[in-house]
C-alpha cells in the first residue's frame, strides 16, 4: 500500500510524518525553519529533508501517493503558492508546489495550517470519522477550520475565519481592523489583555492583580492556573473568556450543527475546566435542537494534528479530481 507524507510548516519548526493511507503515523521528524534569506531556504531544506529520510528508510517517490502541507499565510490551493506568511519571512509569492514536486518527484497538495489541523482532528482525533466537524485553535491568534458533509469548506477562500467572529461590537480593536473579534479576547494574548483591563476595575484581594500591578509577566497559563486556585480576579477573567467562546460556538453551531466543535491550540491546555466553562455558555446561547446534538470537545492530537491533517489533503484532493 502506498504511503502519505504530511508536513506542518510553522515559524519555528517544520514537522514531517510518513503515514499509511489510513492515517497511522509510521515515522515522524522535524527540522528548524530557516527563515533567513527572505525565507528562500525553507523549501530547499524541506526537499532535502524528505529526500534524506526516504534514502534512510529505503523508500522512493513511487512508494507515495502524495505530500500534503499545512502552511501559514494566504494559500492558493490550485496553483500551490503561498503569499503573506510573515512568520516565515514570505512576503512575496512562493511557488511551493512547483519546487517540492520538482525536488521530490511526488505529487503535492497544500492548504492553510488551521484547515489542515481541522482535517487531522476530524480524521483521527476528537472528531474521529465525523463528516461535520468545526475546529477552533486558540494560540497566539484564533484560527479555525470547517468540515461540512465531509468536505473542508473554503468559500471564496476565507471561510472558517472563526477568529474574526465579532463577539463584542464595542470591544478591542483587532488586527483585521474591526472591533471585538473573538481573537481579541480568546487568544493567549487576548486573555492577558482581558486580565489587565479587568484588573484596573477590580478592588478585592487577588494574586493575579498583584502580579499585574507588580509588573510581573502574566500569561494565559497564569490566568487559568490562578482561576483553578479560585483567585477572584482570575475567575472573573476566565468567566468572561468562557462567555465569548461559548457565544461564538453557539453561533457557529446554529449555522452548521456539526457533530463536534473541537477546541485545540495552546490555550486549550487548560483542559476540562475550560471545556466546562465554554459548554455552560454554549448551552445558554445555542438553539434547543442544536445544543442537544452538537458536542463541544477538546482536541486530542496536540502537535500531530497538523501533519495528520496535511497528509489527508492528498486523499481529499484525489477524491476531487
Ligand atoms: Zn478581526
Amino acid at each position: 500500500m502506498r504511503k502519505l507524507i504530511g508536513i506542518d510548516l510553522g515559524g519555528t519548526t517544520v514537522k514531517f510524518a510518513i503515514l499509511t493511507e489510513k492515517g497511522e503515523i509510521q515515522q515522524k521528524w522535524s527540522i528548524e525553519t530557516d527563515i533567513r534569506n527572505e525565507g528562500n531556504n525553507i523549501i530547499p531544506s524541506i526537499v532535502e529533508s524528505i529526500n534524506h529520510r526516504l534514502n534512510i528508510y529505503g523508500l522512493s517517490a513511487n512508494d507515495f501517493l502524495g505530500i500534503g502541507m499545512g502552511s501559514p499565510g494566504t494559500v492558493d490551493r490550485e496553483n500551490g503558492t503561498v503569499i503573506g506568511a510573515y512568520n516565515l519571512n514570505w512576503s512575496t509569492l512562493k511557488p511551493v508546489k512547483e519546487l517540492i514536486e520538482a525536488g521530490t518527484g511526488i505529487p503535492f497538495y497544500i492548504d492553510n495550517d488551521a484547515n489542515a489541523a481541522a482535517l487531522g482532528e476530524s480524521w483521527k482525533g476528537a472528531g474521529e470519522g465525523g463528516a461535520d466537524v468545526v475546529f477552533i485553535t486558540l494560540g497566539t491568534g484564533v484560527g479555525g477550520g470547517v468540515i461540512a458533509e465531509g468536505n473542508l469548506i473554503h468559500g471564496r477562500g476565507s471561510a472558517g475565519e472563526i477568529g474574526h467572529i465579532i463577539v463584542d461590537p464595542n470591544g478591542y480593536r483587532c488586527t483585521c481592523g474591526n472591533h471585538g473579534c473573538l481573537e481579541t479576547v480568546a487568544s493567549a494574548t487576548g486573555i492577558v489583555r482581558l486580565a489587565r483591563d479587568l484588573s484596573e476595575k477590580f478592588a478585592g484581594e487577588s494574586e493575579l492583580k498583584w502580579f499585574i500591578d507588580d509588573g510581573q509577566e502574566v500569561t494565559s497559563k497564569t490566568v487559568f492556573e490562578l482561576a483553578k486556585q479560585e483567585d477572584r480576579l482570575a475567575a472573573i477573567v476566565v468567566d468572561k473568556f468562557y462567555f465569548y467562546l461559548g457565544l461564538a460556538c453557539a453561533n457557529i453551531a446554529n449555522i452548521l450543527n456539526p457533530e463536534a466543535i473541537v477546541i485545540g491550540g495552546g490555550v486549550s491546555a487548560a483542559g476540562e475546566m475550560l471545556l466546562k466553562g465554554v459548554e455552560e455558555n454554549f448551552h445558554k446561547f445555542a438553539f434547543p435542537q442544536v445544543k442537544t446534538s452538537t458536542e463541544i470537545k477538546l482536541a486530542q492530537l496536540g502537535n500531530d494534528a497538523g501533519v495528520i491533517g496535511a497528509a489527508s489533503l492528498v486523499s481529499h484532493a484525489r477524491k476531487r479530481y
